[in-house]
């Protein structure tokens, strides 16, 4: 089995799932770069509850985790199966720590689906999402990244999706491809982080701006996942998309090898 690199990508507005960019053309080109893994295992910014859970159920529906938009996105289906084997692997790499198996709660949400209907848009590579526990603290979730370094070696592509900045209140729908002045500092820190030292996101906190950038971290914590995954494998990252949109949204998103 080979070896496949980690993800992570900054999701955007869910009409990138219908709009094609220079984003999402690069999310493309990373799964075409990598070997086709044997599963996905996801980490969405889209579930954030009180404790790390799995999806295990065979077949996970699409949810459509948002409101407002046009009824084209709400009829977009991704109907890639689940994996019993990935959701048991997960748990297992993550013992001590009791992991909850979910088969009927949750499912694919967007922050997922949007990104995977550009990378496998036949969605015939099995995905398992893995939920943000709440509850825990920027270290801890760096950590659960690199126990989940090992699933690498097994064929699976780690892949977290949110935002490196996600402030849904300053959004400037005027401002496409541009970022505040803001927006654009913060932006610019984590990707210095992230080819020095991608461990070094779980700072974040420290910096006075952190709140404005995230007023709620649930889109930041998945890229301390895959930061995990490069500190355990000694890796740093490649920027493989970069840059604000919409005035408070970054979408950068890296690669680890
Ligand atoms: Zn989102």
């Amino acid at each position: 089995m080979e070896r496949v690199p980690a993800l992570f990508v900054g999701h955007g507005s869910p009409m990138n799932a219908l709009q094609p960019s220079r984003h999402t053309m690069a999310w493309a080109d990373a799964a075409r770069s990598m070997p086709v893994p044997r599963a996905i295992l996801a980490i969405s910014a889209h579930w954030y509850v009180g404790a790390t859970a799995v999806t295990s159920m065979a077949s996970p529906r699409t949810i459509h985790d948002f409101s407002g938009f046009p009824p084209e996105l709400f009829a977009v289906q991704y109907p890639a199966p689940g994996s019993a084997w990935l959701a048991s692997r997960t748990a297992e790499v993550l013992a001590p720590l009791g992991v909850v198996h979910d088969d009927s709660a949750w499912g694919l949400d967007h922050g997922t689906w949007s990104v995977l209907v550009h990378m496998y848009p036949a969605a015939d590579v099995p995905v398992v999402q893995l939920s943000i526990d709440a509850r825990l603290g920027f270290d801890e979730h760096v950590r659960i990244g690199a126990s989940l370094d090992a699933l690498r070696d097994e064929g699976v592509l780690i892949l977290g999706s949110g935002n490196l900045v996600h402030n849904l209140g300053r959004i400037d729908w005027s401002n496409d491809e541009g970022g505040h002045a803001w927006a654009v500092e913060f932006d610019a820190w984590t990707r210095e982080v992230l080819v020095d030292d991608p461990s070094r996101l779980a700072s974040a906190r420290e910096r006075r701006d952190f709140t404005l950038a995230h007023p709620t971290p649930d889109h930041f914590v998945p890229a301390l996942y895959v930061a995990g995954v490069a500190r355990e494998s000694g890796s740093a990252a490649r920027i493989v998309s970069g840059g604000c949109a919409l005035g408070s949204i970054s979408m950068t998103s890296f690669v680890v090898a």
